[in-house]
């Protein structure tokens, strides 16, 4: 089990921004922005690569659901990471949408 289960399950904290029934969103414990919320299907799908059709609709709501926090949190410019795989720097297999701003983000990222 990962540890964004665990939070979906409430067996460990998590400063949580956003919840409803497909996806939980909450802060990051070593944030790179003032704003860095990760946002999560409920649905354990291990990363981008082993999403199937029918998971369309909810990684979609993940994109919508990060830029609703980001106008609520009054940060209009901002970036969305989905990491996939160890070498692109994933360390939790279980797919989820950063969403960092409130800084200037330079491009590209390393
Ligand atoms: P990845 O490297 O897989 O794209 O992103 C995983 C993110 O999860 C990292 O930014 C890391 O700081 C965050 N993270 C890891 N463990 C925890 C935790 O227990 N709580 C929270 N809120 N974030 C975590």
């Amino acid at each position: 089990m990962t540890i964004f289960q665990k939070i979906i399950d409430k067996q460990l904290p998590a400063d949580i921004v956003h919840e409803d029934d497909r996806c939980l969103a909450f802060r990051d414990i070593h944030p790179q922005a003032p704003l860095h919320v990760l946002v999560i299907p409920k649905k354990p799908i291990p990363k981008v690569a082993d999403m199937k059709a029918e998971d369309e609709a909810v990684v979609g709501h993940l994109l919508r659901v990060a830029s609703d926090i980001a106008a609520r949190e009054n940060v209009q410019d901002f970036r969305l990471v989905v990491n996939n795989g160890a070498g692109a720097g994933q360390s939790v297999f279980h797919l989820h949408v950063h969403l960092l701003g409130g800084r200037p983000l330079a491009w590209p990222p390393g």
